[in-house]
């Protein structure tokens, strides 16, 4: 709406007393305002013909509701302005269009005419009193104006051109006419504007409008900051992301999503997947694609795909199936151990027969460094497969084995599949390591998913956690290997056929480290025979004064270590021929690392030969019995467990029990504390084989005979004197062996296992047959140990047993000292082993 500033040419303009009405709807128009009124109405299109057939002026009366379509004069209001139509133009679709100046104020004195169209008697309303220039009225102007600009600056829509008029008025009324007009006010509040007389009054209204105006606007702003500040902070950066990529682009990068979902599409058509395990990918690969690129979820599912696609789906390797080349191939690596070789060879053997044979899983059982992994190697070299080996010590966790859900941060799969992945191939030789070593607890059982990987009616479709689907193990050679059977759980020993791996001799060791260590480390460290001899004396000296195992891979440790030294001295450009043997190891080696265990130089009483068992291989135990002044009490030291303790208790309730025909004083035992040590002190020991040992030791300390220094024994005995038999004989053997003993005393009912034995083991030993407990100290003590006479004898010097304590407590000092000495080193194998005895 413009206003026109003319007002000498409107005050010449007559306004007559009668004019017809023209009724407006949602519009009140002031003076002096110039607007054009687009009129469609018949009773107006009337009104404004007879105007420009006559004076050109009308009355303007708004419409008080303005949804009134066909309006009485009850419907207008009687206040209004008249206007001169200053031009008009008849529109195509019979609607007319008026430019009208608001001329003045004129109020309906009563209406004349109601048709065609309204005419009205008016008087003209002039300003009730024109404003003075006080400073009142300047400061409400200027106020105003300010309030004026504020709303503006709030963002109301106000035409420039008006806010320079607007900024030059001085006069409150026409201000106020002015800034209503042009506010977008509702009709009855700018109506009321129009009908105040005082023009100060009328600014002041103004004044207030304005300031609910500012407040209205600057709510609305402050909601809309709001809600801009909102989505800001979550679409700034996906603008920011969508710049750099569109400055990616711009720089001739390619678009990574679209090449990553490309990379992986190929990867999938490649994997050769099943089925199942394509539309798992497939979906994971679309939901890819809708994701953005960056988010967590999308990383999980890009491992989980590089994953899937990396898995060997349907690569698998040919089985070479010569039995003639299996067996030079076990042959090549491996001394002896034929026992083993020959079931290797037959299982291959009905492989060959038989392809997707279910057969027995192998499970290799022996001390370390027997060759177990290395027997592996071989079968999956003779088949011509690959190899993986994963290691099941100390896996308490299910999800070890069979992988965490991807729900989990950091979710893997399982030890299975990681190790098929490793592979490459779907048919490796799977070697899981120590797997007498798998625990369980609150975690889950690891043994029931390992249950499920080696059951062969099932592993065809192993669920992996992780996976998710399900994939095919049935091809894979499983092999497990463990130091001993007792703590493989009931089920998994079931499903394997155990085969047995013992400890070497020194012979073969020997012969080990000739054929095989030292001509495989010497190829490794680059020299050769020419350089390098190692006599037959170094060897043994290697094997006795540095190692101290079952197995040979400290043996080869230390050839190794030889030859690295050499190799170094050859690089250094000083020598280039050594021989090595006995006399000069230590110069390569150092300081021998162990002495020999001393056999025991004379027979003593109170201590005993026992043989151990441990997860290394076997072992020489000493049982030491002694006796002094007490009240018939036993004390045991040593660390011995509960089945040995009561072991001990069961041994000294037999002796006691036969007392008489040990040539014992039944009394004396009331008046002696016996003490039974079995040293290393250090290393736990338990089981009841070392029962015959103690019942010897207490027999000999009691009767002050002494207990044969070449023997050794091993067995359960009962309160009535039955040995019973006992495990791990051929460990035991060789045990007994490595130290030179000769004689080994065994269970009757161990008997049938002499059959077993290698020739090697059993060759310069004798194996004495003990059925009771009589006939292990007839051999141990010596013959007349537990005949009557020897106890008659015995019963008639007085103060016997006292005297046998001071016997006792005599000898043994020198002897303890070598014990202990030997003892000693063996604490520093053992506790470096850290395992437990089994006697
Ligand atoms: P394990 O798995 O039983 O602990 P390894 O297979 O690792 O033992 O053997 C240790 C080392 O000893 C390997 O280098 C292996 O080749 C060697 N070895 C063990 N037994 C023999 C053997 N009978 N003939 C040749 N080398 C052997």
């Amino acid at each position: 709406m413009a206003e026109v500033n003319n007002k000498e040419e409107t005050k010449e303009v007559e306004i007559p007393d009668t004019l017809p009405v023209l009724p407006v709807r949602d519009i009140v128009i002031f003076p002096y305002m110039i607007l054009p009124l687009f009129v469609g109405r018949d009773i107006s299109i009337k009104a404004i013909d007879h105007a420009l057939n006559t004076n050109r002026m009308v009355l303007l009366l708004a419409q008080r509701d303005l949804n009134v379509e066909n309006p009485t004069t009850d419907d207008l209001y009687l206040m209004g302005t008249v206007c001169m139509i200053m031009r008009m133009l008849k529109l195509p679709d019979g609607r007319v269009k008026v430019l009208v100046q608001g001329l003045s104020k004129a109020r309906v004195s009563g209406f004349i005419q109601q048709d065609p169209f309204f005419v009205a008697g008016i008087l003209k309303v002039t300003e009730e009193k024109p404003a003075e220039a006080t400073i009142e009225n300047e400061a409400l102007i200027r106020s105003v104006k300010e309030q004026m600009d504020k709303v503006v600056g709030l963002g109301k829509t106000v035409l420039p051109d008006v806010m320079v008029v607007i900024e030059n008025i001085e006069d409150p009324g026409r201000l106020a006419d002015l800034i209503t007009a042009n506010l977008g006010l509702k009709t009855d509040q700018a109506q009321e504007i129009l009908e105040m007389a005082d023009p100060v009054g009328r600014l002041t209204r103004v004044g207030e409008i304005l300031g609910r105006e500012i407040q209205l606007l600057t709510i609305q702003q402050k909601i809309q900051t709001e809600a801009r500040g909102e989505i800001d902070k979550t679409q700034r950066e996906y603008f920011l992301r969508e710049q750099l990529k569109a400055i990616q682009r711009e720089l001739g990068d390619i678009d990574e999503r679209a090449e990553e979902v490309r990379e992986f599409r190929k990867k999938i058509d490649e994997a050769k997947m099943p089925e199942k395990v394509m539309k798992e990918a497939d979906k994971q690969l679309r939901r890819i694609e809708k994701m953005h690129p960056d988010s967590a979820e999308a990383g999980t599912i890009r491992t989980y795909l590089e994953w899937l696609t990396e898995i060997p789906w349907s690569k698998s390797t040919k089985d070479q199936l010569d039995i003639r080349k299996a067996e030079k191939v076990l042959n090549d690596d491996h001394y002896d151990l034929e026992k083993v070789k020959e079931r290797i060879l037959e299982y291959l053997s009905v492989r060959k027969l038989k392809e997707k044979m279910k057969g027995p899983i192998l499970c290799f059982i022996g001390p370390p460094g027997v060759g177990k992994t290395s027997l592996g190697r071989s079968i999956s070299r003779a088949l011509g497969r690959e190899f993986v080996r994963v290691s099941l010590g100390g896996v308490r966790d299910e999800a070890e084995i069979r992988g965490h859900r991807r729900t989990y941060v950091g979710a893997l799969p399982g030890r299975i599949i990681q190790g098929i992945k490793q592979a490459g191939t779907n048919n490796p030789v799977f070697m899981l390591d120590e797997i007498d070593k798998i625990g369980s607890d609150f975690r889950g059982d690891p043994s029931s998913a390992l249950l499920e990987v080696l059951d062969p009616e099932q592993n065809n479709s192993f669920a992996d956690h992780y996976l998710a689907v399900p994939f095919d193990l049935s091809n894979v050679m499983f092999i497990t290997t463990g130091n001993l059977t007792d703590t493989i759980p009931g089920p998994l020993r079931d499903r394997m056929e155990i085969l047995y791996l013992s400890g070497y001799t020194e012979e073969e060791k020997l012969q080990i480290a000739k054929k095989y260590l030292i001509p495989k480390q010497l190829d490794e460290h680059g020299i050769n025979t020419k350089i390098l001899q190692i006599k037959e004396s170094a060897v043994r000296q290697i094997i006795s004064h540095y190692t101290r195992e079952a197995g040979v891979r400290n043996l080869e440790r230390e050839i190794a270590n030889l030859c690295r030294k050499v190799a170094k001295r050859v690089a250094e450009g000083k020598e280039d021929n050594f021989d090595v043997s006995a006399k000069n190891i230590h110069k390569y080696l150092g300081v021998p690392k162990y002495l020999p265990e001393e056999e025991m130089k004379v027979s003593e009483v109170g201590v005993a030969t026992g043989l151990a068992w441990t997860e290394a291989g076997g072992d020489v135990i000493y049982v030491e019995a002694t006796m002094m002044k007490g009240k018939g009490n036993l004390t045991l030291t040593g660390q011995l467990g509960d089945v040995m303790k009561e072991s001990a208790q069961a041994a000294l309730s037999y002796i006691k029990s036969r007392a008489v025909v040990l040539g014992l004083n039944e009394d004396s035992f009331s008046g002696i504390d016996m003490h039974i040590h079995v040293p290393a002190g250090a290393i736990p020991k338990d089981g009841p084989s070392a029962g015959i040992t103690m019942a010897t030791s207490i027999a000999s300390a009691l009767t002050g005979r002494p207990v044969r220094k070449d023997v050794a024994m091993t067995g359960e005995v009962t309160l009535r004197g039955r040995v019973l038999p006992i495990g791990g004989l051929k460990e035991k053997a060789l045990a007994a062996k490595r130290m030179g003993i000769k004689t080994v005393i065994i269970p009757h009912r161990n008997k049938k296992d002499l059959d077993d034995l290698p020739k090697y083991v059993k060759e310069g030993m004798t194996f004495e047959i003990a059925e009771t407990m009589d006939d292990v100290l007839k051999i141990a003590l010596g013959s007349k140990a537990g005949t009557k006479g020897a106890a008659q004898k015995s019963r008639t010097s007085a103060g016997h047993a006292a005297k046998k304590i001071k016997k006792v407590k005599t000898l043994p000092v020198a002897k303890r000292s070598k014990v202990t000495n030997a003892t000693r080193h063996d604490r520093r194998v053992k506790a470096s082993r850290g395992n437990k005895k089994k006697v």
